[in-house]
């Protein structure tokens, strides 16, 4: 008897370590898609602009949910390592997601919801404490995050100060194989509603954070939850907090009302890592005008995402979202914020890049404003607003 629950027991581990080997490939393989694969049509003068690019960076990305070894080249998903070299790119954002209820849609979803990364950590074969709370799954990913420059024989760099951003800068130039990241959240739900956090995942890198993901939380309402709220008071201690620590602050996800209180309370400009306006595309995950012009107001950076929702879904309704902001605020506040592995399907992987070059070419834009797009936006805003080091 003992010996058949000891043969079971050791068969439910095989099969577990089965599980997370075999699975976790399966599951992202249907949800990062990517649209529209090879043959792309690059003409000779989009690949030279974008060869002679020599900062190039997005706002948002969600590699880290998944169980992928980043240094590794891979033939899905849309970030690697060895993709982010060949599209010579110098920086990524990489965000942090904690919590993703089932049935996960623009309109409306409850924190009550039956939560998908739950079952995601499990099948990855994380530890138990990661089932469970919030706050390790951040400090998981952060750490994962944290160990690539060592693991990538110093070719990563990890981005939290303005110091290691010039490092990088100067770095790029003479080894054209560097690349950089930078750490964010969505969502701070994984504060588990204790204002010290901020503080401990400042520690663990974590340089910009969403206040909300899909639904609401302790610091006020989603975009796409149920209350419509605006900043709680445990909200705007938080924004306090970041401002004191030079966190930045992400407006992607939230509430229209909170976006209002935030941009009322902020001490300092604020960004949104990923999104669309309303002006191409209405809908509730889309910036109206009035927050655009906001932000503008306050020197802010809005990072145009790829996926469809935000746009239409073809890398000219990208550029077109990209035109409308330039033309109703300017060029200095559009940025890239693709949504790379964030479960949705994009036109391209990050090796796609140039054709969005090619279409800013095709919708006229100057090679000032392509350049200013592609990274340089990110990287004055970064030089004002990280911390000095
Ligand atoms: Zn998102």
């Amino acid at each position: 008897m003992k010996k058949k629950l000891l043969y079971s027991l050791v068969a439910l581990v095989i099969i577990y370590g089965l599980v997370t080997l075999i699975v976790p490939p399966i599951i992202e393989k249907g949800m990062n898609l990517v649209e529209y694969t090879i043959p792309r049509q690059i003409n000779s003068e989009a690949q030279t602009l974008y060869n002679s690019l020599d900062f190039i960076a997005d706002l948002h990305c969600d590699a880290l949910l998944w169980d992928r070894d980043l240094t590794k080249k891979v033939d899905y998903s849309h970030v690697d390592f060895p993709r982010m070299q060949e599209a010579d790119m110098a920086l990524q954002a990489f965000t942090i997601v904690t919590k993703s209820p089932k049935g996960q849609n623009f309109q409306r979803n409850s924190a009550d919801a039956l939560d998908k990364i739950t079952l995601l950590n499990f099948v990855q074969g994380r530890s138990p404490s990661k089932w469970f709370s919030l706050y390790e799954r951040a400090e998981y990913q952060a750490r994962a995050l944290s160990q690539y420059p060592e693991r990538y024989n110093g070719n990563f760099i990890l981005v939290k100060s303005r110091k290691d951003l010039k490092y990088l800068i100067d770095s790029k130039k003479v080894n054209t194989k560097v690349i950089g990241g930078f750490l964010g959240i969505e969502g701070a739900h994984c504060l588990e509603g204790k204002l010290e956090n901020v503080q401990k995942l400042y520690d663990e890198g974590v340089r910009m954070m969403a206040p909300t993901h899909f639904f609401d939380n302790e610091l006020g309402g989603s975009a796409h939850g149920i209350s419509g709220k605006g900043l709680t008071d445990f909200g705007k201690a938080v924004i306090n907090e970041m401002n004191r620590l030079g966190m930045i602050i992400d407006l992607s996800h939230i509430s229209p009302k909170m976006i209002d209180d935030i941009l009322d309370q902020s001490t300092r400009p604020v960004l949104v890592s990923h999104t669309g306006v309303r002006g191409t595309k209405d809908s509730p995950r889309n910036l109206s005008n009035a927050h655009v012009k906001k932000i503008a107001e306050l020197d802010g950076l809005i990072g145009i995402a790829f996926f469809k929702g935000a746009i239409d879904g073809e890398i000219k309704d990208i550029v077109e979202a990209m035109k409308y902001i330039r033309d109703l605020v300017g060029i200095r506040h559009v940025a890239l914020g693709s949504d790379f592995d964030g479960a949705a399907t994009t036109p391209i992987d990050v090796t796609g890049l140039p054709l969005i070059v090619q279409e800013l070419m095709n919708q006229g834009f100057t090679k000032m404003e392509i350049r200013a797009i592609m990274g340089e936006n990110v990287k004055r805003f970064l030089m004002e607003h990280l911390p000095s080091k």
